[in-house]
C-alpha cells in the first residue's frame, strides 16, 4: 500500500509517497507562494506526482492522499481560514482532486498541528492522552483525549498559542488579544525578547539558543522565561485534560532542554498536584512530523466509513 502525503505550509510544501507503516519512499520540498490558491494546489500536485514517479507508481495508483492545511479545515477539505497562508474560506478538495486527477473521496485534509498529533499517535506510540505544541514562527497545539483528536464544536480546539500566559507585561498578539503564549513564546517572540534583553538586533531564536549554549546570561534568561510561559500554558492544559505527555515540536523545540527546568518548576507550581504529572519531551518524529502527519490523516481517512459530499 502506498499513499501520498502533502504538508502544505504557509511558505513551503513537503510532499511524499509513503508506506502504511510510515516509511518515506520518496519526498520533495519546494517553496510555494500561497497568493494564487489554485496555482498553490497545482504545485502541490506536481510535487506529489514527482514523488510518485520516483517511487515507481502512478498518482492514480496511490490508495489515497492526506494533506495538511496551515489553518482551520474540515476533514473533507473546507478551509475555514489560514492566517499564515493569507487564505479565507474555500473548498480545497476539488482543487486538489482536479490537479491530481484523483476522485475527491480519496483525499483527506487536516490542520497541520492536528496532523502532527495523529502522527505521534500512529507512528510514535504516543498513547491516548497527550498534547502536542509547536514552537516555530507561532505556537500551534493539538489535543488527543481518550484516544481521539479533540476538534471542539467549531474545529478550533487546541489553540494553545492563545492561552494567556503574561498578565503583568502582556504583549499584543496577532489574534488581537494580549499576553498570549504566541506573543511571548513563539520563535518570533523569542527573537523579540532576545533583542529586548540586550542581544544584538537581528538575533533570532536559533542564534539566541547558540548564545545560551555558550553561557550568555541574557540568552539563557530568555529561554528560562520561555520555559515559564510554556509551563503556565501546560499547567492550564494539565488541569483541564490531565494528559500523560506533552510533545514539543517545531524548530525552537531544539532548545527544550534550556527551558525544561523553569517549565517543570512552573508546571509544579501552577497545576494541581494530581494533574501535573506529565512527561514533557521533544517529538521523536523530528523534521518529518508534519508530513508523517499527512500520511496518518490519509490512513485514518481511508478507514473511516465513507460519506459522500
Ligand atoms: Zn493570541
Amino acid at each position: 500500500m502506498l499513499i501520498g502525503a502533502i504538508d502544505g505550509g504557509g511558505t513551503k510544501v513537503l510532499a511524499a509517497v509513503m508506506t502504511a507503516a510510515g516509511t518515506l519512499v520518496a519526498r520533495r520540498q519546494a517553496a510555494v507562494p500561497t497568493a494564487d490558491i489554485p496555482a498553490y494546489f497545482r504545485r502541490c500536485a506536481e510535487l506529489l506526482a514527482t514523488c510518485a514517479q520516483e517511487a515507481g507508481v502512478a498518482v492514480h495508483a496511490l490508495d489515497g492522499v492526506g494533506m495538511n492545511i496551515p489553518g482551520m479545515v474540515t476533514p473533507d477539505g473546507h478551509v475555514l481560514g489560514s492566517p499564515s497562508a493569507g487564505w479565507g474560506a474555500f473548498h480545497a478538495r476539488p482543487l486538489l482532486a482536479d490537479a491530481l486527477a484523483l476522485p475527491g473521496e480519496r483525499l483527506f485534509f487536516e490542520n497541520d498541528i492536528n496532523a502532527c498529533a495523529l502522527a505521534e499517535q500512529r507512528f510514535g506510540g504516543a498513547g491516548d492522552n497527550f498534547i502536542w505544541i509547536t514552537i516555530s514562527t507561532g505556537n500551534g497545539g493539538a489535543v488527543v483525549a481518550n484516544g481521539s483528536l479533540v476538534r471542539g464544536s467549531g474545529g478550533c480546539a487546541g489553540e494553545f498559542g492563545h492561552l494567556k500566559v503574561e498578565r503583568d507585561a502582556p504583549y499584543p498578539c496577532g489574534c488581537g488579544g494580549v499576553g498570549c503564549l504566541e506573543a511571548h513564546a513563539s520563535g518570533v517572540a523569542i527573537a523579540r525578547r532576545a533583542v529586548e534583553a540586550g542581544l544584538p538586533a537581528g538575533t533570532d531564536a536559533k542564534r539566541c539558543e547558540e548564545l545560551a549554549r555558550h553561557g550568555n546570561s541574557a540568552a539563557l534568561s530568555v529561554y528560562e522565561q520561555t520555559g515559564v510561559y510554556l509551563g503556565r500554558a501546560l499547567a492550564i492544559a494539565a488541569n483541564l485534560l490531565n494528559p500523560a505527555h506533552a510533545f514539543i515540536g517545531g524548530g525552537a523545540s531544539k532548545a527544550l532542554d534550556l527551558m525544561l527546568p523553569s517549565l517543570q518548576q512552573t508546571l509544579a507550581q501552577e497545576a494541581l498536584p494530581q494533574c501535573g504529572h506529565l512527561a514533557v519531551t521533544r517529538t521523536r518524529l523530528g523534521y518529518e512530523a508534519a508530513v508523517m502527519g499527512a500520511a496518518a490523516v490519509c490512513l485514518t481517512g481511508l478507514t473511516r466509513p465513507r460519506t459522500r459530499r
